[in-house]
């Protein structure tokens, strides 16, 4: 009976293989080089008995570094689809389970049904959330964590060398990953993928058009010269709503307005494709109201141009859009600096300042973390009353001290975040309300609401 049963359990389906990968090398546009690492990959898979004669060993896992949207998942796909193998996928925040155990099992699961379907590519999206270093997490839920994390490393080990399952993560945090993973036989290669640039736009715009009945003469220089700064994933939607307006126009082709048209929109964060709870809603709304409220108060920061809470394709929370002089090298650069750490750091103060000290959410996690690395920024260019430089960057020793003075400016920072925000307690509940209400708030609409609730007062310099 041992064996009926150990046959009904292999012959259950697999929950984690994604059937009917029909992804190629050629539908990821604008990769240049990588390209190249990538086809090595699929190497390894076509031609794994040539690799193991001639001793060369095959790496247990690749780590796909790179912003949300880039195209990480299409190339993990596009690699099994090229190499003909199965695909399995899970997203590392399933791992992250409340329950002991959970997350470990899953992992066991999945490099199961992996190895009784070999050859395949294992991918693991977000390996962030599982990976984090370990102890970094505090409380039952990093315990938890850790064992997941284990089971991880345990599973890649199991792999070492055999060519048949080859694990694929992404992350957007290569640095913040437990070392253990990265060590060799692991998550030994890394390979980085930009945002594209104007040429990789416009060939993903092709990419996506290809499918499409799109006008002759479409200018896509036109619409990749406005989309600086997005991603595939943002690009591919503007085909999309493109050939929705077209449709809704009874017209036949796509036309270079329809793109501009929908690049506009996508710009403008219109798109709520994602459902929420209301407090959910109100949480981002907090987050990026007191980004806003706090850069209204400072001269180099206070040009808001429009405010939105809509989930955007490449999975943003929502963003301000402030126009701003980057580089001010002169006199300025210094309080410009310090403000801008302050803005960053406004959506944690928020957090403590709407939801108690001890709530812990983890929206304001990645401006934090700008808020982080500038205030380091600020130290090391020798801005800090400490003279210190990036000379003492190499010094050992130093570093602690470089840490604990940029802690103390982030610090700071954060008080006075905390200070501007209360001051400006009705300003911010005005503009929450109208984020949650319209989900966004135009430039007119917002320097409006600062005109009746404002606070703003001239501040003294804080450091
Ligand atoms: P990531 O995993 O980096 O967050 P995805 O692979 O999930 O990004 O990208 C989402 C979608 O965006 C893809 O399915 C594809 O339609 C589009 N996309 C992203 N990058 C590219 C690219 N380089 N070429 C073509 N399409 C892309």
């Amino acid at each position: 009976s041992g064996a009926r049963v150990r046959r009904a359990c292999n012959t259950k389906l697999p929950q984690y293989l994604e059937r009917g990968i029909d992804v190629k090398f050629s539908d990821v546009a604008g990769l240049g080089k990588i390209r190249e690492e990538l086809e090595e990959i699929v190497k390894f898979f076509t031609h794994g008995e040539m690799y193991r004669r001639r001793g060369v060993k095959i790496p247990g896992g690749i780590l796909l570094c790179g912003p949300p949207g880039v195209g990480k998942t299409l190339l993990a796909k596009a690699v099994a689809g090229e190499a003909g193998v199965n695909f399995f996928s899970i997203s590392a925040s399933q791992f992250v389970e409340i329950y002991v155990g959970v997350g470990a099992s899953r992992v066991r699961a999945l490099y199961q049904e992996a190895r009784e379907n070999a050859p395949s590519v294992v991918f693991i999206d977000e390996l962030d959330a599982v990976g984090r270093e370990r102890g970094l997490i505090k409380g039952s839920g990093g315990q938890e964590r850790d064992a997941t994390l284990n089971q991880l490393l345990v599973c890649l080990d199991g792999f070492e060398g055999k060519g048949e399952v080859i694990t694929i993560a992404s992350t957007n945090r290569p640095d913040i990953l437990d070392p253990a993973l990265v060590r060799p036989g692991r998550f030994d290669r890394k390979i980085y993928i930009p945002k594209p640039g104007l040429i990789g736009r416009i060939e993903i715009l092709k990419v996506h058009a290809r499918k499409k009945p799109m006008a002759p003469d479409v200018d896509y220089m036109a619409v990749a010269s406005m989309t600086d700064g997005m991603v595939g994933a943002e690009l591919a939607n503007i085909v999309e709503v493109a050939a929705i307006n077209m449709m809704r126009d009874a017209r036949t082709e796509i036309t270079t307005d329809d793109l501009i048209q929908a690049a506009q929109i996508e710009e403008r964060g219109m798109l709520d494709r994602k459902e929420r709870s209301p407090e959910m809603w109100k949480q981002v709304a907090i987050n990026e109201a007191a980004m806003a409220v706090v850069a209204v108060n400072f001269p180099d920061l206070r040009n808001i141009e429009f405010l939105t809470i809509a989930p955007r394709a490449g999975r943003d929370l929502g963003y301000v859009r402030m126009k701003m002089d980057h580089v001010k090298f002169k006199e300025g650069i210094r309080q410009s600096l310090l403000d801008h750490i302050t803005v960053q750091i406004a959506p944690r103060a928020a957090d403590e300042l709407w939801y108690g000290e001890h709530q812990f959410s983890t929206i304001w996690a990645e401006t934090a973390d700008n808020a982080r690395s500038a205030a380091r920024t600020f130290v090391l260019g020798g801005l800090s009353d400490k003279h210190y430089g990036l000379s003492d960057f190499w010094v050992a020793d130093r570093i602690n001290d470089i840490d604990s003075e940029a802690l103390r400016i982030l610090h700071m920072c954060y008080d006075r975040a905390k200070e501007i925000l209360h001051r400006n307690r009705n300003l911010m509940d005005a503009v929450v309300d109208i984020l949650v209400e319209k989900k966004s708030l135009t430039k007119e609409g917002f320097f409006k609401l600062v005109e009746l609730h404002g606070s703003l007062q001239p501040m003294p310099p804080s450091v």
